[in-house]
């Protein structure tokens, strides 16, 4: 299939991990950013390819695993009132609150909607003039402007029964709060592909001057985050910090400018808590004044819940590459994608669960039997 398999082939896969480790000579920690990046790393073995001084860590780019507890639990109180239909992506829907999850809201006779664009929202809202429609708008900036779309769109329609639920968040400065912790490990990144196809990359280049630190822009597939991984390498150990391009076949430095007009259009600057972190400030976005009427926080009143992480719970420094899931008392006993405890369990895309999903929490032997597309690479 054009743009996988050959972003998939063992052969030119070995070329590149024989080119890392002809090159390499000292020790260095690289993040990769994206949770779908860590998803194909996990689940192809690639971190097993490269050389013992090379460490992957994890970042905090799976949108599910960030949303937090409290925001969950916004969610699920407005779903339960019975003149709300609640209208989510799917993969929000499993995601347990402090007293069930959404498919249980469902079960329990709540109108919960699986959507697979925002903009159905529209059409549910003009269908149900007698019911308040919620849209549980979250994300990185790649969601951000179809979220946008839908808001703009309700006032030129005047929908004024539908709202949207805003948990949205930046990736910039959630890594400039990794690279400001004094228990940072992380010396280059692996950047988030599918942002900069919206927001371009140029916002990185002051953060790579300022903290030294290589990004390489990088997509999902096995040869894309190998080629990244060469990338960053190579500028490490050449004394170089810039913001390079391995995806070129899909973004340019600029990014989608009409897409960024119409976030900007709807959407401002605000301070954000992320799951298992914390709050960062200017890590997210929130309504403008002038959308305020669609601000379903404020329309339903549920500013005020807040909701604590189990004490056990080592995401946050999971997400900051501080720790590995293996860290984790509870990983793959307490803590499983079936009773997720925090944040990086919850989805598919988190680091626990990716180790958990390819037989990390099993024994040295079956993790080495999970070793896939790339096997023998090496
Ligand atoms: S295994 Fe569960 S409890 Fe442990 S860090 Fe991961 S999400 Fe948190």
């Amino acid at each position: 299939m054009k743009y996988l398999d050959e972003y998939r082939d063992g052969e030119v896969a070995r070329k590149i991990v024989h080119e890392i480790h002809r090159i390499q000579t000292k020790p260095w920690v690289i993040m990769e950013v994206c949770g779908g990046q860590t998803h194909s790393i996990v689940k192809n073995g690639i971190d097993h390819l490269l050389p013992e001084g090379v460490e992957l860590v994890h970042g905090p780019g799976c949108p599910v695993c960030v949303t937090p507890l409290e925001m969950i639990d916004k969610a699920h109180a407005i779903a339960r009132r019975p003149e709300v239909i609640f209208c989510s992506f799917g993969d929000m829907l499993r995601v347990p609150g402090s007293d069930g999850d959404l498919f249980t809201i469902k079960s329990d006779g709540g109108d919960v909607r699986i959507v697979y664009s925002p903009l159905d929202c529209l059409k549910i809202a003009r269908a149900n003039p007698g019911k308040k429609v919620v849209f549980f708008a979250i994300g990185f900036e790649t969601t951000a402007p179809a979220n946008a779309m839908l808001v703009s769109r309700a006032r030129e329609d005047k929908a004024h029964n539908l709202s949207v639920l805003v948990s949205h968040v930046l990736v910039p400065p959630a890594m400039e709060a990794i690279l400001q912790s004094s228990q940072n490990r992380v010396q280059g990144f692996l950047g988030p592909g599918h942002v900069c196809a919206v927001m371009g990359y140029r916002e990185y280049e002051p953060m790579s001057v300022r903290f030294r630190v290589p990004i390489v822009i990088t997509g999902f597939e096995p040869l894309d985050i190998l080629q990244g991984t060469l990338m960053t390498i190579r500028q490490l150990e050449e004394g170089r910090a810039e913001v390079e391009n391995e995806y070129s076949r899909i973004l340019g430095r600029e990014g989608n400018r009409p897409a960024q007009r119409l976030v900007d259009s709807v959407f401002e600057i605000a301070d954000r808590k992320w799951r298992g972190i914390g709050t960062i400030p200017n890590s997210g976005y929130t309504l403008r004044r002038e959308y305020c009427d669609y601000d379903a926080e404020k329309i339903f009143s549920v500013e005020g819940i807040d909701t604590r992480e189990p004490e056990i719970c080592i995401s946050g420094q999971i997400l900051r590459g501080i720790k590995k899931p293996h860290d984790c008392p509870a990983f793959g006993t307490l803590c499983s994608p079936q009773r997720p405890l925090g944040a990086t369990m919850v989805s598919a895309e988190g680091a626990c669960a990716a180790y958990y999903a390819y037989g990390r929490h099993l024994n040295k032997e079956k993790e080495n039997n999970e070793l896939r597309v790339l096997d023998g690479a090496a």
